[in-house]
């Protein structure tokens, strides 16, 4: 996103719509990225320092770490603070850096269609927020074994 020095007004404005997505050249293979991100920021010009601030929001497709369903998730930032000096012959200022930092930080590590997402049973691979499985608990054996036992231990000394 470029903003223009000389069109900023005194006072400041406020810009509003959509930027595609693709000048940010993001990579990430592991969601469906939207076509364009949204924007509301405020712009001013202060002597020689532009200041945006403002929102930024977009709609990503993710896969949940626990049942890997596809669920669509709101990405916003509220916060964006973007501070930048310009010399006598700076004409405009480039946004995109920032833009682009401030999206890939705002990405959950691990996605979760929801808070108490249940997964998938380890054993049977069913999908454990539809219902059920008939699975059993694995036994304990080997190193598990030895750890009871060390604890039973500790318990009768
Ligand atoms: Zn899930
Ligand atoms: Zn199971």
């Amino acid at each position: 996103m470029i903003i223009h020095i000389a069109r900023i007004p005194v006072g400041g404005e406020y810009i509003e719509g959509v930027e595609p997505l693709d000048a940010l050249d993001l990579v990430r293979p592991d969601v469906v990225l939207p076509k364009e991100y949204n924007y509301r920021l405020y712009v001013c010009a202060i002597e020689h320092e532009v200041v945006v601030t403002g929102k930024i929001w977009l709609d990503v497709e993710f896969a949940c770490c626990r049942c890997a369903c596809r669920f669509g998730k709101r990405l916003e930032i509220n916060d964006f603070d973007s501070q930048a000096e310009f010399g006598d012959r700076t004409e405009s200022i480039d946004l995109t850096v920032d833009i682009r930092d401030v999206i890939l930080l705002a990405f959950p590590n691990y996605p979760n269609c929801k808070d108490d997402c249940k997964g998938l049973c380890p054993q049977c691979g069913k999908n454990l927020n539809v219902g059920k499985c008939r699975c059993k608990p694995p036994v304990l054996t080997g190193e598990w074994d030895d750890l009871d036992r060390l604890k039973i231990k500790i318990k009768r000394s």
